[in-house]
């Protein structure tokens, strides 16, 4: 590498993923100094599933976004029908009941609100996001980090920054760095994601679960339709030997009325592996700096929150960064302030998720029965399916239930308020 050119900055971000871009953007909308810097060479254009739940079109909108979102590549869905393999329905979650203008889901076609995010960030505060620049270590002065070295065109460049920001995803290279402990936990099961035909009628969701088994099937935008289909992790490269017959026929024994959409899968193309892992780092801040999204907090799908929750946090972080520089105090001990605001939302989600591993991903036929029961309760129990909705809408910190809640669900105990919403919905209602 030929010899270092500096900056200078308030903030600098590694990583333009899920909750860099919305930092960057936030911070440029705020009128804050801040540089973004993402490793690959463009905005990503793989193929990926992707909600955004009513959180992150709330964050959208604040963004200026959500109306701008191309209305040929965005589907809102309100219905998501659980339902067992062979096809019978346990129960059904309505996005309806939720306040309004967020009361759907809106899934969209590949990488649509990224781009959107990075193209508005680039727009708004030109040059302040940097393609090609790769992490590679912390400046510090004693043990306060002072700003970043990053390789660009084969080249160094030290940014310096009163705040670093790692959004490096899971496998973080700032955490390490920071020398942050965090247990990553890589889960033994990943989904193939595939973006196939959409029948003409299907306008809601479904997902099955039975043995060892989970099948999301969800209208996008357009003519497509995404089909989410859980498998063993690593496996990819057997299903794909096994073939493309092999694979629609799998599908089509959870439920034959998925045809059409397992007729249009043609070419692997169509399809990508995810992983599923989850992160836990033992703290999200440092001197200097703090850690958002995957990096402090990776999150089982389950929970379809891990993007959302990493622009949560950039939001919650973008909102504390004028109060900082005001005080010029960027000490652990301050930006501690951040890491209390998300803990609790996080920590839920991340347990919550867990439990539906436990019993949504399971081979045993107990424990089966035992998911099979929460579905069908939740499909009796208004205040209860909504508990569950707003957790998953992003709109909780508080678990969806408690002990006896537990017992209602599974039909273990009558709910005298089943028929009710809860006392933070009775508003939208009255
Ligand atoms: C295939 C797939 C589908 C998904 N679908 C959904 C979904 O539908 N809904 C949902 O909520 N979540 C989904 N997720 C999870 C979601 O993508 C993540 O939780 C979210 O992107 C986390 O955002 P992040 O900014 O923390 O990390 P990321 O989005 O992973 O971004 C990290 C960024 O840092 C960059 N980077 C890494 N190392 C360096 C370095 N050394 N130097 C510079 N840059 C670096 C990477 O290139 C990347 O751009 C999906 C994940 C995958 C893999």
């Amino acid at each position: 590498m030929s010899a270092a050119m500096t900056e200078r900055t308030d903030v600098v971000v590694i990583g333009a993923g899920g909750g860099g871009a919305v930092l960057g953007l936030a911070l440029a909308q705020k009128g804050i100094k801040a540089q973004v810097l993402e490793q690959a060479s463009g905005p990503p254009g793989g193929l990926r599933g992707e909600i955004l739940q009513p959180n992150g079109q709330q964050i959208l909108h604040r963004l200026g976004l959500l109306d701008k979102l191309p209305a040929d590549a965005t589907r809102p869905v309100r219905y998501f029908h659980f339902c067992r393999v062979g096809g019978e329905r346990l129960c059904t979650v309505d996005y309806g009941m939720l306040p309004p203008p967020h009361n759907r889901a809106l899934v969209t076609l590949p990488n649509v609100a990224h781009h959107a995010i990075l193209k508005a960030l680039e727009s708004r505060a030109p040059g302040s996001l940097r393609y090609g620049a790769t992490f590679k270590r912390l400046l510090r002065e004693g043990n306060r980090v002072v700003g970043v070295e990053v390789e660009c065109d084969s080249k160094a460049m030290t940014v310096s920054a009163k705040l670093v920001v790692g959004a490096d995803g899971a496998l973080s290279k700032v955490r390490d760095a920071l020398g942050i402990a965090a247990k990553l936990h890589m889960y033994p099961e990943g989904y193939l994601i595939a973006i196939l035909e959409r029948p003409k009628e299907m306008e809601e969701a479904r997902y099955f679960v039975g043995k060892k088994t989970i099948l999301g099937a969800f209208p996008a935008a357009g003519d497509k339709a995404y089909l989410f289909y859980m498998i063993p992790a690593g496996s990819m490269q057997q299903i794909k030997d096994a073939g493309i017959e092999a694979l629609r026929k799998r599908w089509l024994a959870i439920d034959p009325t998925l045809e059409p959409m397992a007729k249009s899968l043609v070419d692997w193309k169509q399809t990508a592996y995810m992983p599923t892992g989850r992160v836990k780092a033992k703290t999200w801040v440092a001197d200097g700096a703090v850690l958002i999204g995957d990096a402090a907090h990776a999150i089982n799908p389950h929970a379809s929150q891990g993007r959302m929750q990493a622009m949560v946090d950039a939001m919650a972080l973008a909102d504390l960064v004028p109060r900082w520089l005001e005080r010029n105090d960027w000490s652990a001990s301050s930006l501690a302030e951040y890491e209390r605001v998300r803990r609790p939302q996080v920590n839920m989600l991340q347990k919550l998720a867990d439990e539906q591993v436990f019993f949504w991903n399971t081979g045993n036929p107990f424990l089966g029965y035992l998911r099979d029961r929460v579905f069908k309760g939740m499909d009796r129990n208004k205040r209860l399916s909504y508990r569950v909705l707003a957790t998953t809408a992003g709109f909780r910190s508080e678990p969806p239930f408690g002990l006896l809640d537990r017992l209602m669900i599974a039909g273990f105990m009558p709910d005298p308020h089943a028929d009710r919403l809860p006392a933070d919905a009775a508003a939208r209602e009255a």
